[in-house]
């Protein structure tokens, strides 16, 4: 994080240096072998509980480190500098984990927060169908009633973590079509019918793990639901919009790996006897990557005080999304500019960082989704 660039306390700050240490010390060894054989280091991810990372935003009566929305972002942001796909994983558990705990029952935070602060289960989160991406109300997947049950039946596509969750908040249709229609539960792998289907391979992110969940007639009990019947849908866009800082956040721990891989590499880099750092079109482009960067931190800075302060944040998420992953994608793609051929190699990370960026800009609501978010508060609806 940039000194003196937003008022972050000694306490936030010490949890992103502890987040960079463990990315350095965990992480970078090992990343650029995990990336080519699209290895989920599920042995991390103690590692990180030891540091608290698991259950940053889990309070201490959990086990959870209690932290808040800046010192998330601040832990996401170093991870991602190292590891874009670690830093997803434990983004989207984090969502979960909080969701938990602002939606969930007394006896459901019992049951699942102590564990999921641990890293000991890791959560998911399933709302995307075949059919169904930014139109998420669109799902088809149902819960049907039976007795004092509910009988899971339909297909949840791309979950992330989904082959390590433990535990997935998966909405599905309890009532009529539309986003009322909607609920939310709590589902545990090992139920019978839960069926992790298609590990699906990407163009970037191969340390996090992404795959199709078949629910072939899940029987949960009624207390899987979280909050009240037909409310799953607006439960899932308000964790998606605290998962979006998350997401601004990794997008931003991408730009700086390429600001700082820039600068390595056009100071190294000789060409016509100086360095190429010497040339105002190399040097402007770096220029320009960091001013960016500066700008996306006190985008993600700013949704995550709001967020910490009970004040509304949606907006905002929508804007550091939209600013950090529009960013990390462009610029990732002047750093591989910058390191000329060797960029296109995998003798250096940029062409990771090239590939990882993309899906900053797709998952957890698409730019597209992000502009219409912002539009609307400006502009009112008119549908
Ligand atoms: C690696 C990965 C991990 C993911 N993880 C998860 C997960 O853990 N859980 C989960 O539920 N989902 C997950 N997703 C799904 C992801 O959130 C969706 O892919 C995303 O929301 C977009 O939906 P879609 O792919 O169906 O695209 P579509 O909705 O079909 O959109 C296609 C294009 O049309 C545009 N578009 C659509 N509607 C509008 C509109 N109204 N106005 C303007 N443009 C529009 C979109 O912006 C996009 O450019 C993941 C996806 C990937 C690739």
């Amino acid at each position: 994080m940039a000194a003196g660039l937003f008022d972050v306390t000694s306490e936030q700050r010490e949890i992103g240096n502890l987040a960079r240490e463990i990315a350095q010390r965990e992480i970078a060894p090992h990343i650029a072998a995990w990336d080519k054989a699209h290895y989920f280091p599920r042995e991390l991810y103690t590692k990180l509980n030891a540091a608290g990372l698991m259950g940053i935003v889990v309070p201490e009566r959990y086990g959870g480190a209690g932290a808040d929305y800046v010192s998330y972002a601040l832990a996401i942001e170093e991870l991602a500098r190292v590891d874009a796909g670690t830093a997803v994983t434990l983004s989207v558990h984090a969502m979960i984990t909080s969701a938990i705990e602002r939606l969930g029952t007394g006896e459901q935070k019992e049951r699942y927060l102590p564990r999921l602060a641990t890293g000991d289960v890791i959560a998911g989160f399933g709302l995307t169908e075949p059919g169904a991406g930014s139109d998420a109300a669109a799902l088809t997947s149902t819960a049907r009633r039976d007795g004092d049950a509910y009988v899971l039946s339909g297909r949840k596509q791309w979950c992330t973590n989904g082959s390590y969750a433990g535990v997935t908040m998966g909405m599905f249709r309890t009532g009529a079509s539309g986003s009322k229609g909607v609920s939310a539960f709590l589902v545990e792998r090992d139920t019978p019918g839960y069926i992790v289907e298609k590990v699906t391979e990407k163009l970037g992110i191969h340390t996090s793990n992404t795959c199709d969940i078949v629910f072939e007639g899940v029987r949960v009990p009624q207390d899987a639901m979280l909050g009240e019947e037909g409310t799953g849908f607006s439960m899932a866009l308000s964790a998606l919009t605290a998962g979006r800082i998350g997401i601004a956040a990794q997008a931003t721990g991408i730009l700086a790996a390429c600001l700082d891989a820039s600068i390595a590499f056009a100071r190294d880099r000789e060409a016509f006897g100086k360095p190429i750092a010497a040339f105002e079109a190399i040097s402007f482009k770096i220029a320009q990557m960091a001013t960016d960067l500066d700008a996306a931190r006190l985008l993600v800075y700013r949704a995550a005080s709001l967020c910490d302060r009970g004040l509304p944040f949606a907006i905002e998420a929508s804007k550091a999304k939209l600013f950090a992953s529009t960013a990390a994608r462009k610029h990732a793609a002047e750093a591989v500019q910058i390191h000329g051929g060797y960029g296109y190699t995998t003798e250096f990370p940029v062409e990771r960082y090239y590939r990882d960026a993309k899906i900053t800009e797709i998952y957890e609501g698409t730019s597209e989704i992000q502009q219409l978010i912002i539009g609307r508060s400006l502009l009112g609806r008119f549908d």
